[in-house]
């Protein structure tokens, strides 16, 4: 279920800034260099602790499908599901329930340590246990509710094409991306946080204004009350169709200042204007189709040498779901790298045309400035670090970029110019 949501992760590009009055925009201010800032001592602890805490996640991405697996207790869980269950659907149905809780309860620490104590200890959030709690119940039940509405599909497929059920299901999984990014702004968003429509209204008619100029309805526009779980600060897009929109966190508003609020805008038209959501549905579907070929042709021979230690002789059989979850996390590590790669082609091309929108370098660089000092960031991270777990270019990348990228000063021709109406 984790890898189910680390894809969706993927779908949600994201990037951030706010507002203060500060509306000369003199020649001086768009085109002075900005530096770079040193990280503080905090933030330096901050990094060091996260690469730590991404080693442990990972290994444990590995460990805890594989100790299901080995020591036979999902094929334990297989039969007390059908002990209760008697029908296929309902077999499957129970597997996954207990399953998804189990898998709950062994994270539920980690997840209390990573997401709740160690923010409050970097004073990255003001979030009370009680809401972190319910949160997480949450998001339990909303796994609970997709994986049992979803899950018996590539089971079936499985069942009835053992040869073709990776591609089908990768096939499928173009819907099921789309719906879930479909409904996620309206079913479940609001389930955490309470969306509307911006509070400060001068500042939001500035906002519509540039959202009309990128092509963009101004309805599009939401704001959320993120500052109950994180003193951080972003924006992002999300939906498809209908539900499409631009979020904003309220951290984002009290942190930046409205010039570098606006450059950030420019960055979240960009991903808006230029289709990233449907083009990472399409992406992911085929990473998809690429990780579950790569586990259908481990996993028959693995089943073949391990059958007595798992307790199925099918990959058909549910029992075989830490299994996939195995091969998928192995598979999906080593291709990390490469979706990473698309995401930060990205978020490099949306930097690019929030700086052709609104041409204000200088606010661009103070704003991924203000987002690595509020945000905790390191601007320039290990190689190994970039490659495997920045979705986003690093800060300083970012930074070079606003202080470097003006061709409209030199007569150079914008590469979005066509998209703005004039
Ligand atoms: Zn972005």
């Amino acid at each position: 279920m984790r890898n189910i949501l680390l894809i969706g992760l993927f779908l949600f590009s994201v990037v951030s800034i706010s507002a203060a009055q500060d509306n000369s925009k003199s020649k001086e201010q768009t085109t002075r260099v900005v530096e770079v800032p040193a990280m503080s001592e905090k933030a330096i602890q901050y990094y060091k602790s996260g690469c730590v805490l991404w080693v442990v996640d990972t290994i444990l991405g590995f460990l805890i499908p594989a100790l299901f697996l080995f020591t036979g207790f999902s094929a334990r869980i297989r039969n007390w599901a059908q002990r209760i269950g008697r029908k296929w659907f309902f077999i499957i149905a129970i597997y996954i329930l207990i399953f998804t809780i189990l898998n709950f309860l062994i994270y539920l620490p980690i997840s209390y340590y990573e997401d709740f104590v160690r923010q409050h200890a970097y004073g990255l959030s003001n979030q009370t246990f009680a809401k972190w709690f319910t949160d997480a119940l949450k998001g339990l039940t909303v796994s609970i509710v997709v994986g049992v509405l979803f899950l018996w599909i590539p089971y079936l497929l499985l069942k009835k094409s053992p040869k073709r059920w990776w591609l089908y299901t990768g096939i499928l999984s173009i819907p099921f991306f789309s719906l879930a990014i479909l409904i996620a702004p309206i079913w479940i968003d609001p389930l955490f946080n309470k969306f509307g429509p911006m509070n400060d209204k001068a500042l939001e008619a500035k906002i519509l204004a540039l959202a009309d100029k990128a092509g963009i309805q101004g309805s599009r526009v939401y704001e959320v009350n993120k500052s109950v779980d994180t003193k951080t600060v972003n924006a992002y897009v999300t939906g498809f169709g209908n539900t499409k929109r631009i979020v904003l966190w309220d951290t984002i508003l009290t942190k930046l200042k409205e010039r570098e609020l606006m450059t950030v805008m420019g960055h979240e038209m960009g991903h808006y204007v230029l289709g990233h959501v449907p083009k990472s549905i399409f992406f992911f579907s085929f990473v998809t189709i690429v990780l579950l070929y790569a586990a259908y042709r481990v996993a028959g021979g693995m089943i073949q040498k391990y059958r007595n230690l798992f307790g199925f002789n099918e990959l058909s059989d549910v029992a075989s779901l830490p299994l996939i979850l195995l091969l998928i996390n192995i598979f999906g590590f080593v291709i990390t790298p490469g979706l990473f790669a698309f995401t930060r082609h990205q978020e490099h091309e949306a930097d690019r045309f929030g700086l052709e929108i609104t041409k204000d370098n200088y606010a661009a660089a103070n704003a991924f400035v203000r987002l690595q000092e509020e945000n905790l960031s390191n601007p320039r991270p290990g190689l190994i670090m970039k490659l495997w777990r920045w979705t986003h270019p690093t800060l300083g990348e970012r930074i070079d970029f606003c202080n470097d990228y003006r061709p409209w000063e030199t007569g150079q021709p914008l590469k979005y110019d066509h998209l703005f109406r004039k």
